[in-house]
């Protein structure tokens, strides 16, 4: 009987524990009451696209939609890299429509032929570059390749940045 307490005990401790923790990323993330999936708190199950071998977990899906957080900027408009990755995870999860929801701004996206083609000529050029060994060239940028870590290495390097 007394294990069946302490089991109670310890199951309603972890129980509100991963409530919490699910309440604090909701709330730092603006989501406002219960998404049919979510993995802000790491437990979402993964959906998979075995023609394609993509594997995604989106943070929400709400109401058919994907939604993604980013805690950046996106006063410039959506980044290329989370276009893409959108148009990966709407490959995977079959969905057609997203909201990438940064900081201070959200936008609607819509899948396309445009988009899907961009996302799977990335993958093939990924599957290029394992098979052969090789790496895919960098778009190098002063700034970027300032504060990058291979700068000694890489021959895409910004040619005025020096290694220290
Ligand atoms: S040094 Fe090479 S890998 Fe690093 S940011 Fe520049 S181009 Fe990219």
């Amino acid at each position: 009987m007394y294990y069946i307490f302490v089991s109670l005990g310890v199951l309603i401790v972890l129980t509100a524990a991963s409530h919490y923790l699910l309440a604090a990323n909701k709330k730092k993330a603006l989501v406002k009451g219960w998404v049919s999936y979510q993995d802000l708190d790491g437990t979402g199950t993964p959906y998979t696209n075995k023609a394609l071998g993509l594997k995604v977990k989106p943070d929400a899906i709400d109401s058919g939609k994907v939604i993604e957080y980013k805690s950046g900027d996106g006063s410039r408009g959506p980044r290329e890299g989370d276009l893409l990755q959108l148009g990966g995870i709407m490959l995977a999860t079959g969905l057609e429509e997203a909201e990438l929801r940064y900081s201070n701004r959200n936008y609607q996206v819509k899948n396309s032929n445009d988009l899907r083609n961009k996302v799977v000529d990335v993958i093939q050029k990924m599957r290029y570059h394992l098979a052969t060994r090789t790496l895919p060239h960098g778009k190098p940028t002063p700034d970027k390749c300032k504060k990058c870590l291979f700068t000694a290495d890489c021959p895409d390097a910004a040619s005025h940045v020096s290694a220290g």
